[in-house]
C-alpha cells in the first residue's frame, strides 16, 4: 500500500496500544485519561434535549455564540481578564483546537519549545506539521523550568513556548513566579505562549492554578487551550477550546471549518448547559475527589514498590517500574499488564530519549470500586 510519507510518520500513539492491549485482557485501564465518573445530570439531559430540541445540523466553524460566550465569561470570572466570545473557538476537543491554531500560526521548520516529560500528542501535532521541537528537560519532584537554558534555546527561528498546566504526565503546577518568568521571555522574543489547561480543575493541596490568561502584559501572544473533556467526564464528546487573540480567530475557524465544520452541534449545547447550572461547588468537589484518589493510589504504589511522588495536579502519576522484570519500560509495563490486568503508558510516550528511564503513567481519574481492585491487584501481585 502506498501510505505517504506525512501518514508514516503518524504512528500510533502509546496510548492508544495500551489501551488496546488492555481491553484484549478485559484489564483496568490506567493508561488513557480517560475519566469515565459519572456526567452530570445537567450536561447529559442538556445534550439529550437539544437533539429533540432539533439542535442537529452545522453550527459555526467558530463554535456556537452562546458557548463562546458562557466560555468568556466563565474565564473572565476566574482568570480576571476580560475574554470576549470573539477569542472562543469551540472545536473538537482540546487536541482538535491545538491542531487548528498551530496549523493557523506555525510554518513547517518553526521551532516550538516543550519540556520534557511532554504530553505526546503536542509533539505529534507539531510534528505533523513540519515544526521542529526543542526539549527542554525538567527533573522530579518540582520539575523546575532553567530559565537560563530557556532564554538559550530561543533563536531566530524559535515561535512558541508550550506548556501544559497543570502537566500531563508530570503533575507540575506552574507557580505565578514561573508564569511571570514566562510572560517576560514571551514578551522579550515576541513569541507566544501557548498554555494547555484542559486540567486547570485539578490542582491539590491547596495549590493555586495561574492560568496564562491571567497574564496580561502578553495578552496578545498567549493561546490557552482547554476543554470540557475532563471536568465533565466527556472525554468522547470532544468539546475543547482555544482562547486567543480576536486578530487569529477567523484564521483558526477556517482551519475547523475544513478539519471539522464544526463541533458537535447538541453537546455544545450540553456542555453550556453545565457551565450555566452546575454551581462552584461542583469544580471544588472534582479536585478533592481526585486528591483522595491521589492519596490512595500513590501510597499503594509506594507501598508495593513503585515509588512515586504525590502530583500537585492533573491526575496522572509517573511511577518507577525499575523493580518489576523486563529490559525496559515497555517490558515493564507489559509485565504488570500479564501480571495485575492494569495497563499504564510507558515512559517512552513522554520522553524524547527514553533510554534507561523505567517510568510508566498511570492514570487514578478511575471509578472507587475500580481505583481499590487496582490497589489490591497491585498488593496482591507484586
Ligand atoms: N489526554 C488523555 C491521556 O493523556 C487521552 C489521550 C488520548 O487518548 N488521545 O491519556
Amino acid at each position: 500500500m502506498n501510505i505517504s510519507k506525512r501518514a508514516q510518520q503518524i504512528t500510533q500513539s502509546e496510548i492508544r496500544a495500551m489501551t488496546i492491549l488492555c481491553n484484549k485482557v478485559n484489564g483496568i485501564n490506567m493508561a488513557q485519561g480517560l475519566c469515565d465518573l459519572k456526567v452530570p445530570d445537567v450536561v447529559q439531559t442538556g445534550a439529550k434535549e437539544a437533539i429533540e430540541m432539533g439542535k442537529n445540523v452545522y453550527t459555526s466553524a467558530l463554535g456556537e455564540p452562546y458557548l463562546r460566550a458562557a466560555i468568556g465569561e466563565t474565564l473572565t470570572r476566574n482568570y480576571g481578564r476580560k475574554i470576549e466570545a470573539g477569542n472562543v473557538l469551540v472545536s473538537n476537543g482540546a487536541t482538535g483546537a491545538l491542531y487548528c491554531l498551530a496549523t493557523t500560526l506555525f510554518d513547517e521548520g518553526d521551532e516550538i519549545i516543550l519540556f520534557e516529560p511532554y504530553y505526546g500528542y503536542h509533539v505529534s501535532t507539531l510534528e505533523s506539521l513540519g515544526c521542529k521541537i526543542k526539549y527542554l528537560k525538567t527533573l522530579p519532584p518540582n520539575y523546575e523550568i532553567d530559565f537560563d537554558k530557556l532564554e538559550d534555546a530561543i533563536s531566530e527561528k524559535t515561535r512558541a513556548i508550550l506548556i501544559c498546566n497543570p502537566s500531563n504526565p508530570s503533575g507540575k503546577v506552574f507557580s505565578k513566579e514561573e508564569m511571570s518568568r514566562l510572560a517576560e521571555i514571551v514578551g522579550k522574543n515576541d513569541i507566544y505562549l501557548i498554555s494547555d489547561e484542559i486540567y486547570e480543575h485539578f490542582v491539590y493541596d491547596g495549590l493555586a492554578f495561574t492560568s496564562a490568561l491571567s497574564l496580561q502584559a502578553i495578552k496578545e501572544r498567549v493561546i490557552a487551550i482547554s476543554g470540557f473533556s475532563k471536568i465533565f467526564s466527556v472525554t468522547g464528546w470532544r468539546i475543547g477550546y482555544a482562547i486567543c487573540d480576536e486578530s487569529i480567530i477567523s484564521a483558526a475557524s477556517e482551519v475547523n471549518d475544513l478539519v471539522y465544520v464544526c463541533p458537535a452541534s447538541p453537546l455544545q449545547y450540553g456542555v453550556n448547559q453545565g457551565i450555566k447550572y452546575l454551581p462552584k461547588q461542583y469544580y471544588t468537589d472534582v479536585a478533592r475527589d481526585h486528591q483522595q484518589k491521589r492519596d490512595t493510589f500513590i501510597s499503594t504504589l509506594n507501598e508495593v514498590g513503585l515509588a512515586a511522588d504525590y502530583v500537585k495536579g492533573a491526575y496522572y502519576v509517573l511511577a518507577d517500574l525499575s523493580s518489576l522484570p523486563g529490559d525496559d519500560d515497555k517490558e515493564k509495563v507489559l509485565y504488570l499488564l500479564k501480571k495485575t490486568s492494569i495497563a499504564s503508558v510507558p515512559a517512552r510516550a513522554f520522553f524524547s530519549d527514553p533510554n534507561g528511564i523505567n517510568l510508566a503513567r498511570f492514570c487514578f481519574s478511575k471509578k472507587e470500586e475500580e481505583l481499590e481492585e487496582a490497589c489490591r491487584r497491585l498488593r496482591k501481585n507484586l
